[in-house]
């Protein structure tokens, strides 16, 4: 079946027309990432049922093919040389609200079902607007922000284990969930995300309390206050808009992964270390942010950490900068490839190494570089 019309990650933070089982051959995979960068494909396979999805990966299996899944491709980094296997994009479509459940095919766009469950007078997810891409990839780095996590609300995971051959339900536990992780992540070659599910809350129409300080301050209300739904929906998509986390085709500084790096999670005794480097270089009265994250683990900020190395809002003078509007988020100016884009996340690296100590950690997968 020819392939006629690439569906382009602007279009799917609405809704994608996709045609259905396609095949192309050194296809090029830049258009169907948010950084638009990436060299071509051998084999480029697009399913949209299931069925379609495990067919395609066996035969790849069996025949011995690397794959590389892809959703909205809004969190990965594929080399200029592209890729040599099968590149298969999920594009299967399911999306059911029944109670306080709600079971999503892998393909559904993510922000479009947060739309769904504000509508639906459910809460739980709705601080997850606007972040792009597919909901099977949710799972995959526990997708987060404004205060939500869907480790919260999934609670089970239907995938294909690439392993056994066989179709597996994995609960929230199995997920093994933790910042920016998961078991999908720690062991990329295993699983194939099929359906998640997901159990929301029913709050008479209120969201689920306003955990982040930035929300809470913008709706006018106090931290672990509830909200009308599509207030906290409306003012999340505001604030991402305003730091160029919305893709938006006009606007470069979406072009991007959102957040290149994670926020460091750092041991006391290196947090002392951290802090000490911080007063050193910054002053004594300097505090850099801490966040607990877990017995004797405290979380610090790595955009805080990028904008004290020197490293600023809209960085740069070549075809890959910092985004004009946030300091965590590397883009394509237009023109650039991935080895500019890596050039600059280095640079960025080094810098923050050499003036904190700390070395940053990659948020977007990479595939067939590295940095
Ligand atoms: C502007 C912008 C803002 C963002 N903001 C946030 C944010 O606030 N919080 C946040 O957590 N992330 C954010 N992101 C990152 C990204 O949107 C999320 O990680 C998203 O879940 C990726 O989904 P995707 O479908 O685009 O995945 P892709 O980029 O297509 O894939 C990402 C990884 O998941 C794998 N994968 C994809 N689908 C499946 C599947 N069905 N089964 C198994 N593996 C799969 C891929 O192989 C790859 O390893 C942002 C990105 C952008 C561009």
């Amino acid at each position: 079946m020819s392939y006629r019309r690439r569906p382009c990650p602007e279009r799917w933070g609405r809704s994608r027309t996709l045609e259905r089982v396609q095949e192309l051959h050194d296809a090029p995979l830049a258009p169907l990432t948010t950084f638009r960068l990436g060299g071509p494909a051998t084999r480029l396979v697009t399913a949209t049922t299931d069925a379609e999805v495990i067919a395609a990966v066996r035969e790849a299996d069996a025949a011995g093919t690397p794959l590389l899944l892809i959703g909205g491709g809004s969190n990965l980094v594929i080399g200029d040389k592209g890729f040599e296997g099968t590149a298969l994009v999920i594009a299967t479509k399911g999306l059911e609200i029944v109670g306080t459940r709600m079971e999503l095919a892998a393909g559904e766009v993510w922000t479009d079902a947060v739309a769904r469950t504000v509508e639906a007078g459910l809460a739980g997810v709705e601080c997850l607007a606007g972040i792009p891409g597919s909901a099977g990839a949710t799972p995959i780095q526990n997708v987060g922000a404004y205060g939500q996590e869907v480790s919260s609300t999934i609670t089970e995971v239907i995938a294909y284990d690439r392993r056994s051959g066989e179709t597996v339900t994995l609960t929230n536990e199995e997920c093994a969930f933790s910042y920016r992780h998961s078991r999908f992540k720690a062991d990329p070659e295993r699983y194939v995300v099929l359906r998640v599910r997901f159990e929301l809350e029913d709050a008479d129409g209120l969201s689920g309390p306003i955990k982040y300080a930035e929300t809470a301050r913008a709706l006018g209300v106090e931290p672990g206050d509830r909200v009308p739904l599509a207030s906290a929906r409306e003012t999340v998509l505001k604030l991402r808009a305003g730091k160029g986390m919305v893709l938006d085709p006009e606007d470069h500084d979406t072009w991007s992964a959102g957040s290149f790096f994670t926020n460091p999670i750092l041991t006391d005794e290196q947090f002392a270390a951290f802090r000490a480097r911080v007063q050193e270089r910054l002053g004594d009265g300097v505090e850099p942010p801490a966040y607990p994250a877990g017995e004797g683990r405290t979380k610090t900020s790595a955009a805080w950490l990028i904008d004290k190395a020197g490293f600023t809002k809209g960085y740069g003078s070549g075809p890959a900068r910092i985004s004009t509007k946030h300091t965590l988020a590397l883009t394509n100016r237009g023109a650039a490839t991935t080895e500019d884009l890596l050039a600059l996340a280095r640079e960025v690296v080094g810098g923050v190494r050499e003036a904190f100590g700390i070395t940053l950690v990659n948020e977007p997968v990479t595939v067939g570089v590295s940095l």
